[in-house]
């Protein structure tokens, strides 16, 4: 490799080189901006024994930055037709692995364990295809792998979801499904000139610290994300509302509300005004009456 990959120059060279057209239905916006790439890069804070998995690493414009700096990248594409173009610009970094496969398929648990020595200082970093930005969130989180951090380019107003707090319009079920595990930011905003082709959408880079252990203690997760989906059901309803329409049959409706009392949460409040504590008190004093 001589010249960076992520410029307009060099991305059209190659694709014209192996004859490739961008796929819209896999989300293939490439980096063409050299400044937008170092900034990411910065962001990882690589370390020496830096072990980085790239999802969706196209013609390699990510990945060769990683290359230079992380001890080992493994780097997974669904497109069959640019794997041959990724093994052949990283044919001489043996530090380099390509997976040829659709990340949400993919067992990530025993791909660690292949490729990855224990303890290594493990990270993700991508410019995700942005259909399925949440999926893929959702799943490295519940994977079970122990990352220091996540780093990804993803479509503007899904970073405000997942990083907005309590009170802002964009708080949701998504902000509160990833701040159980991380603490979401978005540390930097990327133009749409910085793509090829431009996206139709703005785009940002989304930076998730992943917490040692998830930021509250409820004693059954899955009623847990469930009183909050629910909390939200209806965004103009109140919290009672929507807890007595989505989750609780209406013969419990005064059980509900006295449980909401006794938990110190005004039933007439509505969700995007709960910190995650509280929907965790709301969900503990909740979880007898659920479970009847
Ligand atoms: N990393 C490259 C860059 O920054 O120029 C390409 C980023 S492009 C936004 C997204 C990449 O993800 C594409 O190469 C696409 O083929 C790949 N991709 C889409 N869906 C995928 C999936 N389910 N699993 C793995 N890769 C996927």
């Amino acid at each position: 490799m001589t010249k960076s990959i992520a410029t307009p120059y060099r991305t059209k060279a190659l694709l014209q080189k192996h004859g490739l057209s961008l796929k819209k239905s896999l989300g293939q916006n490439f980096l063409i901006d050299a400044n937008v790439l170092r900034n990411l890069v910065e962001l990882l804070e690589l370390s020496e024994n830096a072990g980085v998995i790239e999802i969706g690493p196209g013609i390699g414009a990510l990945t060769e930055s990683l290359a230079e700096k992380a001890r080992k990248v493994v780097a997974v594409e669904i497109d069959g037709r640019l794997v041959p173009v990724l093994r052949e610009a990283f044919a001489d970094c043996r530090h380099v692995k390509i997976i040829h496969a659709d990340v949400l398929e993919l067992d990530l648990q025993e791909v660690a364990e292949a490729e990855f020595s224990p303890g290594q200082d493990l990270m993700v970093a991508a410019n995700l295809p942005y259909y399925i930005t949440t999926p893929i969130l959702l799943k490295l989180l519940h994977s079970g792998l122990s990352l220091r951090s996540i780093i990804v380019m993803v479509q503007k107003e899904v970073a405000d979801r997942i990083a907005a707090q309590p009170g802002h319009k964009a708080y949701g079920s998504l902000s509160i499904a990833v701040q159980y595990y991380a603490e979401a930011e978005t540390v930097m905003q990327v133009p749409k000139s910085a793509f090829l082709p431009n996206p139709n959408v703005d785009s940002a880079v989304l930076r998730l610290r992943i917490r040692s252990n998830p930021v509250v203690h409820v004693n059954d997760e899955p009623f847990f994300f469930e009183v909050v989906r629910a909390s939200f059901g209806q965004r103009r309803k109140t919290l009672f509302n929507n807890l007595t329409h989505n989750l609780f049959p209406r013969e419990q409706k005064e059980a509900v509300r006295s449980l909401l009392n006794s938990a110190d949460i005004e039933p007439g409040r509505r969700a995007e005004t709960l910190s995650i504590a509280e929907f965790a008190r709301l969900s503990e004093a909740l979880l007898e009456l659920h479970r009847q």
